[in-house]
């Protein structure tokens, strides 16, 4: 066996969690005989994060580590550990440990059967509250419905890639990355893994705040479906085909019936407000379509390195 295999954990504040991040690794990886590292993705930690990242680096060159210049984002720093991964088969993990090592063999196991991206299902979730199991799920129905790539139901960002797929990720440029519908996009082989999510092993969520997974769910939607730009013009013919049938109405009324009384300023006001209130939705969709638009006419790099453990070079996109 001398394939190699790049394990990349993406860190944000996670100082309490990553010796036992590396313990387990290393205790999985070493046990099954694999040739192995495991790239550190320092996604502008404010905490001791970097230094134990420089620490491991220094116990077992094995480690590797990058550390960006700020607060980046969980997307833009997987993308980095993946343009720096040089493995056969690369692995993304999270650190908290929610991801459980031992499942990456099996991943393995699946990738030398011949499949190019083994994706890890969370069969059953531990330590999370119904609201988040409940708006998870919400989110995952709908954007299948939504968007024409198969993105696999309940399925995060725990996943093994082919080096054939890691290079064609590298080639798509997006900003607002969406890396769950990025790889069912590329295509290929393609199976999941059933596994328990299990609770973080320590420190806190970054993802808990609702108004972050709304963001994410955005992305998500406006990166694969053209869907909400197209509901204006649905809503817009629907309500034109009730208005026209009301002055059908209202005229044959006024001819026909007698003391006809149109009064009515709540009617009215209800009408517009609703009109309106569609309007500046729709407004506001196109908006969300134009900001990401702007994003990609800037082309800013996606992030910046300040500092590399173990790596050659420092690639600043
Ligand atoms: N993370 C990151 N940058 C961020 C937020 C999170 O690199 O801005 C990392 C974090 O350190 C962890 C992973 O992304 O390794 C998943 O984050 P978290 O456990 O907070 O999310 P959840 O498990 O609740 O989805
Ligand atoms: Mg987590």
């Amino acid at each position: 066996m001398n394939e190699f295999i790049t394990i990349i954990a993406p860190v944000y504040n996670e100082e309490p969690v990553l010796h036992e991040l590396y313990r387990r690794i290393a205790a999985v990886m070493d046990g099954a005989g694999e040739t192995w590292e495991l790239i550190l993705v320092d996604d502008g930690s404010r905490d001791n994060s970097a230094s134990i990242i420089a620490e491991l680096h220094k116990k077992d060159g094995r480690v590797k580590g990058i550390s960006f210049s700020r607060n980046f984002g969980f997307q833009e720093a997987v993308t980095a550990g993946m343009r720096y991964a040089s493995g056969d088969a690369v692995v993304l993990t999270d650190a908290d440990l929610q991801d459980p090592p031992k499942v990456i063999l099996e991943m393995i196991g699946k990738w030398r059967e011949g499949y190019d991206v083994v994706y890890g299902v969370r069969a059953e979730r531990e330590g999370e509250t119904w609201l988040k199991l409940f708006t998870a799920k919400a989110f995952y129905r709908v954007i299948h419905r939504i968007t024409s790539v198969n993105i696999p139901l309940d399925t995060g960002d725990f996943r093994l890639m082919d080096r054939k797929v890691v290079n064609a990720i590298g080639r798509m440029n997006e900003r607002n990355r969406f890396l769950r519908g990025m790889v069912p996009w590329v295509g290929f082989k393609q199976v999941g893994v059933y596994f328990n999510r299990a609770p973080r092993y320590a420190g806190e969520a970054k993802y808990s705040s609702y108004r972050k997974m709304f963001r994410f769910a955005l992305d998500a939607i406006t990166s694969f479906s053209y869907v909400p730009l197209q509901l204006a013009t649905y809503v817009g013919f629907f309500i034109a085909l009730l208005a026209g049938l009301a002055i059908v109405a209202v005229i044959i009324m006024r001819l026909f019936v007698p003391d006809t009384q149109l009064t009515g300023q709540a009617t009215t006001l209800v009408a517009v407000l609703f009109l309106g209130s569609i309007q500046l939705i729709s407004l506001g969709i196109i908006g969300e379509y134009l900001g990401r638009i702007y994003d990609e006419v800037k082309g800013r790099p996606l992030y910046l390195t300040e500092k590399t453990w173990g790596m050659d070079r420092i690639d600043n996109y």
